[in-house]
């Protein structure tokens, strides 16, 4: 058995809530929500990181990057989103199965307009 949560999760181990799937890529909820919607993309292969992922697996970047279009359409959020891929711990990264936050709802602008 995988010790990485995110695979874990692609296996059906541990719940999860999905709002999309296919072969190559999941989208649930975040668990810990930062925004109205707060949704984690992530490839079904395992890759640590985006530049991971981006170095050998492009195709697959592209699909994973399109999702995240995909699942802010389908929450309703349009084209006004932000999209973060935290890489590394000393960005925050704390789970090292690339995903990208999908945030949306609330205003993101600095200072808040
Ligand atoms: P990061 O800090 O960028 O690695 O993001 C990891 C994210 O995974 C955090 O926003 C957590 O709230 C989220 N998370 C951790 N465990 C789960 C889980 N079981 N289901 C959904 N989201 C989770």
């Amino acid at each position: 058995m995988t010790d990485c949560l995110f695979c874990r999760i692609v296996a059906g181990e541990i719940p999860a809530d999905v709002v999309l799937r296919t072969d190559e890529v999941v989208a649930f909820r975040d668990i810990s929500p930062q925004a109205p919607v707060h949704v984690l993309v992530i490839p079904t292969e395992h890759h640590e990181n985006i530049g991971a992922l981006a170095g050998s697996a492009p195709g697959l970047t592209a699909t994973v990057l399109a999702t995240a279009a995909q699942v802010a359409q389908q929450e309703g959020l349009g084209d006004q989103f932000r999209l973060v891929f935290n890489t590394g711990t000393e960005a925050g990264q704390s789970v090292f199965h690339v995903h990208g936050h999908v945030l949306g709802g609330r205003d993101f602008t600095w200072p808040p307009g």
